[in-house]
């Protein structure tokens, strides 16, 4: 079989690899569509913390089962990709997306990149019905579920999201379902454009909001969000940047402010993805800008961070 491997920083190599072995408890699975993440980009830049190489990357998957003792051969599925302790903690809480022994498929282990993989069978959660485009979104829709979960968000609730990256719409989009009221602080004119048409929601107002929600990673961001949380309101940061973030303490104590990070996601959140999906209230196309096939992917990573590529959510699709 084939793989893409990133041995350092701006490479990726195909190369011929073993067939992966399955043990018991464990399903052979082969790769149909790779969402590529922010995490892939940042980790072929060089720039993610964290990071080792060689690595294989890539999480955002659909794949189709293709021995497995759980599953049936030929079903799709797709994969919750942050293997978890079961011991620690933050385990034992119902909190394995925060496990103190976080082994995140395609950043701190070799993930997706390849035609097949073997995954434990507690990680993978058959599509029933889903299509590969929409598995292959069902973690980045996570992740933003998962921030909203966090901000407990009330019907009717004013709700600033900042970035309009993929994470930022899926949180606009998210939010909407939810009954919020959101605006969008975007300053790429397009990302705002898509925003407008796509998702019906306004560019961010003067003024302060119940919920404010980082989808930038972007510690200029981050810090100016402090100033638009309303008295009584939450902050719920999504995004990750590696500095330490300052803010006024006295700004933050006069609003009784609560502050919280979103890491990761839960099955909860895969599951609650994967229902909007098939109830028809959310869409895979309009978020998937650019199709690829297996022979792109170096191509794909050379330029996909250019602004005037416009990418949203690019998509490798292996035949
Ligand atoms: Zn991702
Ligand atoms: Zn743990």
């Amino acid at each position: 079989m084939q793989q893409w491997i990133c041995n350092e920083p701006g490479t990726l190599s195909l190369q011929e690899a073993e067939m992966p072995q399955r043990a018991p408890g464990f399903s052979l699975l082969r790769v149909r569509n790779i969402g590529i993440c922010g995490t892939d980009i940042h980790a072929f830049a060089g720039n993610q913390p964290f990071f080792s190489y060689p690595r294989i990357l890539g999480h955002e998957l659909a794949v189709e089962i293709v021995e497995s003792d759980a599953f049936s051969p030929g079903e799709l599925a797709t994969i919750i990709p942050y293997f978890n302790c079961a011991t620690c903690g933050a385990c034992v809480a119902g909190k394995p997306n925060c496990c103190e022994n976080i082994q995140v498929f395609g950043v701190h282990t070799d993930g997706g990149m390849r035609e097949y993989i073997v995954v434990e069978d507690r990680y993978i959660l058959p599509g029933k019905g889903l299509s590969a485009d929409e598995l292959a979104l069902v973690e980045p829709l996570s992740i933003a579920a998962h921030g909203l979960r966090r901000a407990d968000l009330k019907a009717g609730e004013k709700v600033l999201v900042m970035g309009a990256g993929p994470i930022g719409l899926f949180t606009i989009l998210l939010a909407k379902i939810q009954g919020a009221i959101v605006e969008v602080a975007e300053p790429n004119a397009s990302r705002l454009q898509f925003c407008v048409e796509n998702l019906g929601i306004t560019e961010a107002s003067a003024g302060t909001f119940k919920t404010v929600i980082d989808a930038t990673g972007n510690l200029n961001a981050i810090e100016s969000g402090f100033a638009k949380i309303a008295h009584g309101g939450k902050y719920v940061l999504i995004g990750l940047q590696k500095q330490a973030i300052s803010f006024s303490h006295p700004e933050f104590h006069k609003r009784e402010a609560t502050l919280m990070s979103s890491r990761n996601a839960t099955i909860e959140d895969f599951n609650y993805v994967m229902d909007l999906f098939r109830s028809g209230k959310i869409q895979a196309d309009p978020f998937i800008s650019h199709r690829h096939n297996w022979k792109d992917v170096n191509d794909i990573f050379k330029t996909i961070h250019l602004p005037e590529k416009q990418v949203i959510k690019a998509m490798i699709s292996l035949a």
